[in-house]
């Protein structure tokens, strides 16, 4: 579960008025079901386990405890249903949620999958709520990236040092070195040290890798120059 800053408040729930029941009574008009989807990962491996938290709000304030929300993936495929709980999410009248667990396509790239409400089971009558689910599949990080970070003048080895190949980060050992086990892509990688001009690679990495980071001095008054 993401941390509760990384939720967005649903806001289809602010909506949610009315007295639970008050939906019985029916009308000409259908409730229009609005189906949310939270804590949906930024990336997945390719064929690993995930979950997306799903929910459902009612125009009229139906409690959609026990209602069930379908899961399909971009060709159509049933992928998982959820039924609803009988809490409403905190700080929401009627926005009842489950977990869904689901697992990664093994294709790399953006899928675009569907969560629907099934309407047909409650008493009144509902539009088919419907929301997209943005699943990004990334492969498994199958290359070791080597930095090995040195001082340009003296050639000693720079520990301490920052290395950010987005979205991987790690600092230089005693010996300079850094390892960061990568997906294969393309990347842009910055070495930065304190005092130091930041270096930047910007490439392929396919296989084990190798970088050779010599960190320049940042420009700098140094004793001897502020004392000739
Ligand atoms: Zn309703």
């Amino acid at each position: 579960m993401a941390q509760q800053d990384d939720t967005p408040r649903p806001r289809d729930a602010d909506r949610v008025v009315g007295a639970p029941g008050a939906a019985e009574t029916g009308g000409d008009e259908p409730h229009d079901a609005r189906v949310v989807v939270w804590d949906t990962p930024a990336a997945i491996e390719c064929g690993k386990r995930f979950a997306v938290r799903l929910g459902v709000a009612c125009s009229a304030g139906c409690r959609t405890a026990g209602w069930v929300v379908e899961v399909r993936d971009d060709a159509g495929g049933k992928r998982a249903a959820a039924t609803l709980g009988d809490d409403p999410w905190p700080g929401t009248d009627a926005l009842c949620h489950a977990e869904v667990a689901l697992v990664a396509p093994d294709v790399e790239g953006l899928h675009t999958w569907t969560a629907a409400a099934l309407t047909d089971r409650p008493a009144a009558a509902h539009t088919g709520g419907r929301a997209r689910i943005g699943v990004r599949v990334v492969s498994a990080p199958a290359c070791l990236l080597t930095v090995v970070a040195t001082d340009a003048e003296s050639r000693n080895p720079v520990a301490g040092a920052r290395v950010v190949a987005h979205p991987y980060r790690a600092v230089t050992d005693d010996r300079g070195v850094a390892e960061l086990r990568v997906a294969a892509g393309e990347y842009r990688l910055f070495v930065s040290g304190k005092s130091y001009i930041p270096f930047r690679f910007d490439g392929a990495v396919k296989a084990d890798t190798t970088i050779r980071a010599e960190l320049a001095h940042d420009r700098e008054l140094s004793d001897a120059d502020i004392w000739s």
